[in-house]
């Protein structure tokens, strides 16, 4: 007997766990057991779905992949709460993830792969390439693992942590699926936001599905010149073409376009910088999120200081422009997405 590719019963939808159990011989109705077991009381293992028979646990766990991520490590902010996770997947490979407590709810950032191919010039996650996209199983259980582990609902999920979620369209799309499904976590699409460095086609194929989903792009520069600087991608999408899939985008959707803006100093945070970035958003219905840039050691790109962030966004707001300070979170435990993964592959 060869070997069987084991096929991952979390990425399904319950109505394709129904036509699977269905080709093992079992009543499609089943998957209205199985299903809460895996997306709602987020169980470990086969064995403990106790409603379903000896027989039917023994063929699934022959035949079906579990994907259950194992806690690493965890750091606790003492600050604000903010817990970083890091986990390991069945084939060895780290992820991160980010739990942050907010007045509104708990909201968690994901990965999207493990490592990153984009090569944004200030991010960890990239250094040392990708080595593959994440299965809409593990990206859900990133976030069920949370739970778990606090004992409190999570309410939003932001797609911000290591990877490029466009970058691994189909597993992204049916993550988005299965967590905003009724019979799973049923996360309003209004509380998940994922985050783009810009692949155009991706964001235009997410805007013809027309979810209810926040896109936010990592724009970081206002001019096409000073972004290829700082990200690779836009030797491929240019920065026009990224504005006009972001139109695109609320013009199908409805949803306004978050724009996240990395302040490095003496590079992007120019008085001049402020007003060539309010007119290339000008008529975009939009939210610009400031955030000065967290410094990673294998790079020399220094965090604006608090007055120029300030006087930014004041700038901005002289234009009529929506924008916000993003608050540092878990400062006291190492800021930038993709250290914690980095640090424990060099040790
Ligand atoms: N690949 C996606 C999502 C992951 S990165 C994207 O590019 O949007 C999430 C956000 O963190 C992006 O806006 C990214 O540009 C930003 N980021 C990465 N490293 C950073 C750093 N060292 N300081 C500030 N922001 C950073």
């Amino acid at each position: 007997m060869g070997i069987i590719e084991k096929k991952d019963i979390k990425s399904w939808n319950q109505e394709e766990l129904g036509e699977f159990l269905v080709t093992l011989g079992e009543k499609p109705f089943r998957a209205k057991q199985i299903y809460p077991w895996l997306h709602i009381k987020h169980a470990a293992s086969f064995e403990e779905m106790t409603d379903i028979s000896k027989k039917l646990k023994q063929k699934l766990s022959e035949v079906c992949e579990l994907t259950v991520l194992q806690k690493v490590q965890v750091q606790c902010s003492q600050i604000d709460g903010t817990r970083k996770y890091l986990f390991a997947l069945s084939d060895k490979n780290m992820i991160e993830s980010v739990l942050m407590r907010y007045q509104h709810g708990n909201s968690v950032c994901i990965s999207s792969q493990v490592g990153c191919r984009m090569g944004c010039r200030f991010c960890a996650s990239t250094l040392d390439g990708l080595v593959r996209g994440l299965t809409p199983g593990e990206m859900l259980d990133q976030i069920y693992r949370i739970q778990e582990d606090i004992g409190e609902r999570v309410s939003h999920v932001v797609i911000m942590g290591t990877g490029e979620p466009l970058d691994n369209y189909d597993n992204f799309l049916k993550f988005v699926e299965l967590l905003s499904d009724e019979h799973g976590l049923h996360i309003s699409q209004r509380n998940i936001t994922v985050s783009t460095c810009g692949i155009v086609p991706n964001m235009r194929r997410l805007a013809d599905e027309q979810l209810q989903i926040t896109l936010a792009l990592s724009l970081h520069a206002p001019s096409q010149e000073k972004r290829l600087k700082l990200m690779p991608v836009a030797n491929k999408y240019p920065l026009h073409e990224v504005i006009e899939a972001c139109a695109y985008y609320f013009a199908k959707t409805g949803r306004r376009i978050t724009f996240e803006y990395s302040l490095v100093s003496g590079n992007n945070d120019h008085s001049e910088d402020a007003d060539k970035l309010a007119s290339l958003v000008r008529g975009l219905n939009c939210h610009i999120n400031l955030i000065p840039v967290n410094p990673i050691e294998e790079r020399d790109y220094v965090q604006s200081s608090p007055q120029t962030v300030v006087n930014f966004k004041n700038k901005l707001e002289k234009y009529g422009i929506n924008v916000t300070i993003r608050r540092e979170m878990g400062r006291d435990i190492d800021g930038a997405c993709g250290q914690l993964r980095k640090r424990w592959i060099e040790r």
